[in-house]
């Protein structure tokens, strides 16, 4: 089937005074409807740029510079439609060619996002009911007349994740008791002990993992077909860590939303993901399955990842520093390259160009940025799966 969201030679930039700043780099990817898609890399490789990108949320001096961010069947208003005949291709429509507000209205029933930090996520003055509640209101409105842009966005307190997405701090709105019966119910699906109650305390009455369960009630109140979680689980401890994510693969099992996960944790990518990305230097520079990238790892940063993490369980599956750093990904430093030659042990004269996405034998889709991959490949093949430590 075709992808539910398609992004294809995106790049987003940041205009600082010390220069420019290319932190997504012509990327391109395709997610399928109802998979745990993982993009991993080190800080600094660009993976929370491009969560913000895909959701519309880049801000100045930051811009999204060139490339498609398309979503399948969005529930987009007719007159958006009609205004931005070229933002729809088919049943895509492409986010970068809508204005701000169009994009506002598919945040909620089309996308959804959750942060690493849920305390700047709500609002400390509205109750985390009232918070939630509000969410699914936006929502009912857009689904009692979902043709009409009127339902999603022309009421002025509408704040799904507005205060994360640090733009208004909601009014506080009314709030019916249906509305904040769901709040109830959605607070029930995600674990929180004694909704009935809790629904009418603050953030601060809740702890850490609670918070965090209670952002991604918020973001299921629109019943999102896609969920963008970037390093969800990053500020929680371990017991409390594994929880959440238990959780999200319950509501994923569930509810068959797509969910694109964002970490540089190998150990919660091999617990949790379908299909993966390894994110350097802005780029995606190797694509695969679970098995591709855990079994057979043939770009030589993916390796050098698997093959500095001895045993996923006792180091939580925490990148391991490689030698070297991320480039800083200013624009002089960027150019047609191999961005990793600096750090790889088989660099050589023809990676000073840039290399192809190539395919490998064995995945069904497994690409590699390398000018080595089929090398690789069957190197990485010979020496067997118990090299890497595997996944499962
Ligand atoms: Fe290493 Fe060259 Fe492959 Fe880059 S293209 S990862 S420098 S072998
Ligand atoms: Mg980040």
């Amino acid at each position: 089937s075709e992808p539910i969201l398609r992004i294809s030679d995106l790049s987003t930039r940041f205009f600082t005074k010390s220069g420019q700043v290319n932190a997504v780099e012509s990327l391109s990817v395709s997610i399928d409807e109802g998979e745990i898609f993982g993009i991993v890399g080190e800080s600094g490789s660009g993976k929370s740029v491009l969560a913000r990108s895909i959701i519309g949320l880049i801000e100045s001096p930051g811009q999204i510079t060139g490339g498609k961010i398309e979503y399948r069947n969005a529930p987009l208003a007719d007159e958006f439609r009609d205004a931005h005949p070229d933002a729809v291709n088919g049943d895509y429509v492409d986010l970068r060619s809508l204005p701000e507000e169009a994009v506002r209205s598919l945040r909620g029933p089309s996308f959804s996002m959750i942060f690493q930090d849920p305390e700047s996520s709500f609002n400390p003055t509205l109750t985390v009911g009232e918070q939630i509640a509000e969410a699914v209101e936006v929502q009912r409105r857009a689904s009692s007349n979902p043709r009409s842009t009127k339902a999603r966005t022309s009421s002025s307190e509408y704040s799904l994740g507005s205060y994360a997405y640090g733009a208004v701090m909601p009014n506080r709105s009314f709030v019916s008791s249906k509305s904040k019966d769901r709040a109830i119910e959605l607070l029930q699906q995600v674990g929180i002990p004694d909704p009935e109650e809790r629904v009418d305390e603050y953030p601060h009455e809740y702890s850490g993992g609670m918070l965090q369960r209670a952002m991604i009630a918020q973001a299921l109140a629109g019943e999102p077909d896609i969920l963008i979680a970037d390093e969800p689980t990053t500020a929680l401890d371990v017991t409390i860590q594994a929880q959440v994510l238990n959780l999200l693969r319950e509501i994923q099992d569930e509810t068959g939303m797509t969910v694109l996960l964002i970490t540089h944790n190998l150990g919660v990518i091999a617990r949790m993901c379908d299909r993966v990305g390894v994110m350097y230097a802005g780029e995606v520079v190797e694509r695969g399955t679970l098995s591709d990238i855990f079994d057979t790892p043939v770009h030589p940063y993916t390796k050098g990842l698997l093959g500095s993490i001895p045993d996923l369980d006792t180091t939580g599956g925490r990148l391991q520093p490689i030698d070297g750093n991320v480039p800083s990904l200013m624009d002089e430093e960027m150019g047609d390259r191999c961005y990793f030659a600096d750090r790889c042990p088989k660099a050589m004269e023809q990676c000073l160009e840039e290399p192809d996405d190539a395919s490998v034998d064995g995945g069904t889709d497994h690409e590699v940025k390398c000018v080595l991959a089929q090398t690789e490949y069957d190197e990485s093949q010979a020496l067997g799966d118990s090299h890497f430590g595997g996944g499962d």
